[in-house]
């Protein structure tokens, strides 16, 4: 199979991708309605399909940034209502927030899909922080807990060390890549560095948001295994809720 790359050197703002993305909008609707046709006379039916990081898919789609009311690429739920498992939202179209035109039109709206290795990075970032927030606030950190986690991440095969901002004194760490993401969510030893009734819990959610992101990124899923899906993932927003309210 060919590939074609094309570059696109400019800003990510929806005014400028509209101008660039009006370019080539009839060539997109022509290869939609007709096709192409190989050497061989064989006619090749096409369908176009989107993929990107979050920022990117909502300038494409002309909806609003994901820090707005209504945030979501494909319904109406609100921000505020996120959590709630028992809500229905019907996966259709975002008709709530302030939209703009779609940059492709030759574009089916069932065919945008969420790049699986930003929701990785953004969730698992999340996630650490969390973590690291709450060791923060103890008095320990810096004399025992900082070498101990930085001792345990050399264990399982991860670059990582704590460093103190020079601008605002607070404590950051190493930037992980995926891979790395990946092996800390699963194997770092969340449970030995918190003393209290959520530590397993904390573990659980990071070892199951690795499960669930496995599942994602199979390229063949039944329809139970989407059904078992839908069920882990709501399971595991309890879970990621409960300890906030505690
Ligand atoms: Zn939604």
């Amino acid at each position: 199979m060919d590939e074609i790359i094309c570059l696109y050197v400019g800003k990510e703002k929806y005014e400028t991708l509209a101008k660039v993305g009006h370019l080539f909008e009839y060539q997109l609707w022509d290869l939609k309605e007709n096709g192409i046709y190989d050497d061989n006379g064989i006619h090749w039916p096409i369908e176009f399909f989107f993929s990107g990081d979050w920022k990117f898919m909502y300038n494409i789609m002309g909806l609003n940034a994901p820090n707005v009311k209504y945030f979501c690429l494909y319904c109406n739920c609100e921000a505020g209502e996120r959590w709630n498992m028992d809500l229905q939202w019907p996966i259709n179209e975002n008709t709530k927030c302030k939209k703009k035109p779609v940059l492709f039109t030759a574009i089916k709206q069932e065919n945008y899909v969420s790049d699986k290795l930003h929701l990785l990075l953004r969730i698992s970032d999340i996630l650490i922080e969390c973590f690291f927030n709450d060791l923060f606030k103890k008095k320990e950190f810096e004399q025992q807990i900082k070498s101990q986690i930085e001792q345990t991440m050399k264990t399982i095969k991860v670059h990582f060390e704590f460093f103190k901002s020079k601008s605002h004194g607070k404590w950051e760490w190493t930037l992980l890549m995926g891979s790395d993401k990946k092996k800390v969510l699963q194997y770092f030893p969340v449970s030995q560095f918190i003393l209290g009734k959520h530590d397993e819990d904390i573990e659980k959610l990071w070892r199951d948001f690795y499960g669930l992101y496995v599942v994602l990124r199979k390229p063949f899923l039944t329809n139970s295994e989407i059904d078992d899906f839908e069920i882990k993932v709501k399971q595991w927003i309890y879970l990621f809720c409960r300890p906030n309210q505690g």
